[in-house]
């Protein structure tokens, strides 16, 4: 069982907490790891020490190219540890290990574009008069904090640190309790390139002690959130205290609207991977499938014999699902399933499953339901699992109703081979990603990515995350 530290001021801590917080492998419940149990003081001096960093001349006085290279250099980093990463990660989390893989090149591209972003963040002269000289700089904000989720922390850390880090920030991190393994690694890697100390630091711990007490810390200038709903209402009120922006990225329930007149087997294809990735817990997950009333039973009978060849395992079998994360998250997708049986009628799955050698885990079989109303919580909240909740449009504005229909706003999935259609929904659809004949577009670090209504705000990914970690200054200058 590895023993974490916590990294602060370019040091390892040695905590004096002696029991730690244990973590395990969802695989089969196996303790695999301590990480410390941070506490407000620990935050405390891990945001200390970036703000005396980011004050410093050693990181000011860095290059904006040679902050690229920076990057560059941890993206190599991360890339000649690719297998131990991933596995990593697969251990960690329960995703079978392909999804493990995928993280990890998404990881290094993360560090590769935002590294290539680094001495291309530019302002802008504006006219006013002859003799004044008006331009605008982009400057960094200052002390970063970014909270991390647990279901795909390799992903989440590289986007946001990367984007932080490459505009001149210096950065707190609080990685998710439950899954902080690759994190730690990619903390490795960066105290490796002797950054000087302080710009980058790592507490771990608990949400409600060193999640709150990094969120609260009035020293903070910027705060990037990835979680729930309600843990995002407390961050951004904690940011609204101390006067501060933050993204939230909050998850979502997202609609894959399917015509009759699709690509049958491209969309069967899309619609299950769109539900089954990493198990369900995905914010972006397909989650509701709504398919025209006349093609109902042909697209579910080909929908459920792809759900039947899924296969289901520990996460290093590299099966299509892996187990769900912890005892928690499993009796709140159990629950959901069994208010489905109360409500609806379940087409497909819905029990849970043991598998010899990892019972431990927690496994359950992928789920379709059907028969529930749009009211129904099965229709509006997250289930954050392999189950797929079915409704049916006759046209496409009920289509398009129904796609509006939750608080949630994140990704909306199109398939149709109607071009005016598909562009007509996506004008009208209150979603931060729209996929038309496809769902996710291969991972999509170039493209902005954040939701509407309480899918979040602030976007995450691409060269539009840049404005979170950069302030405008106006400065005019009278020369005559
Ligand atoms: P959470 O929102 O409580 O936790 C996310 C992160 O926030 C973790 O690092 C956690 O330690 C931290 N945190 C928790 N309370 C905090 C606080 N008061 N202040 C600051 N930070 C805090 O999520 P969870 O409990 O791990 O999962 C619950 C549900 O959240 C899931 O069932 C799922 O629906 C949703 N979720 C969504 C995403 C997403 O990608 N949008 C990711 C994880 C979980």
């Amino acid at each position: 069982m590895q023993k974490f530290q916590m990294y602060i001021n370019g040091k390892w801590i040695r905590h004096t907490d002696a029991d730690g917080i244990v973590v395990r492998n969802p695989s089969n419940g196996d303790k695999i790891a301590v990480i410390p149990r941070g506490t407000r003081d620990d935050v405390d001096s891990a945001v200390k020490a970036a703000y005396t960093a980011f004050r410093g001349e050693s990181w000011r006085k860095i290059k904006a190219f040679e902050r690229g290279e920076i990057l560059f250099d941890l993206a190599d980093k991360i890339k000649t540890h690719r297998d131990e990463l991933a596995e990593l990660e697969s251990v960690d989390v329960g995703k079978p290990l392909s999804q493990g893989y995928a993280d990890v090149d998404a990881a290094i591209r993360y560090f590769r574009f935002y590294g290539g972003a680094a001495d291309k963040v530019m302002g802008n002269t504006i006219p006013i008069e002859d003799g004044l000289l008006d331009y605008v700089v982009r400057e960094p904000v200052g002390v970063t904090a970014h909270i991390i989720p647990w279901n795909y922390p390799l992903q989440i850390i590289s986007r946001s640190v990367a984007a932080a880090l490459t505009t001149g920030n210096t950065v707190v991190v609080k990685s998710a309790e439950d899954t902080p393994m690759t994190a730690m690694q990619i903390t490795k890697f960066i105290d490796e390139l002797q950054l000087p100390a302080g710009v980058f630091n790592h507490v771990t711990g608990y949400g409600h002690e060193a999640g709150a007490a990094l969120a609260n810390h009035p020293l903070i200038n910027h705060i990037t959130f990835t979680g729930s709903v309600v843990t995002g209402i407390s961050v951004g009120k904690a940011a609204m205290e101390n006067v501060v922006p933050s993204t939230l990225e909050l998850g979502g329930k997202s609609p894959n609207i399917v015509f009759a007149d699709c690509d049958i087997d491209r969309t069967v294809e899309g619609v299950v991977r769109s539900i089954v990735q990493n198990t369900g817990q995905t914010c972006s997950a397909g989650a509701r499938l709504l398919v025209e009333e006349s093609f109902k039973e042909t697209f579910l009978t080909k929908v459920i014999e792809r759900f039947r060849n899924l296969t289901i395992g520990p996460g290093i079998q590299d099966k299509d699902l892996g187990p769900i994360l912890n005892v928690k998250q499993f009796q709140h997708v159990m629950g959901m399933i069994e208010l489905a049986r109360k409500e609806g009628n379940i087409l497909f799955g819905g029990k849970q499953l043991t598998i010899k050698g990892f019972e431990g885990g927690n496994y359950v079989e992928p789920t379709i339901i059907d028969g529930v109303s749009m009211d129904s919580r099965l229709a509006q909240e997250e289930i954050f699992g392999p189950v797929l909740t079915v409704f049916t449009f006759k046209d496409t504005e009920e289509a398009l109703e129904l796609a509006n229909s939750t608080e949630y706003g994140l990704v909306t999935g199109i398939w149709t081979k109607n071009i005016n259609k598909a562009h007509y929904l996506a004008s009208r659809i209150e979603a931060g990603q729209i996929f038309i004949n496809n769902y996710g577009a291969g991972g999509g670090e170039q493209m902005p990515f954040g939701g509407y209504k309480k899918s979040g705000f602030g976007r995450e990914k691409g060269l539009a995350a840049l404005d979170n970690y950069t302030i405008l200054k106006n400065v005019a200058v009278k020369y005559r």
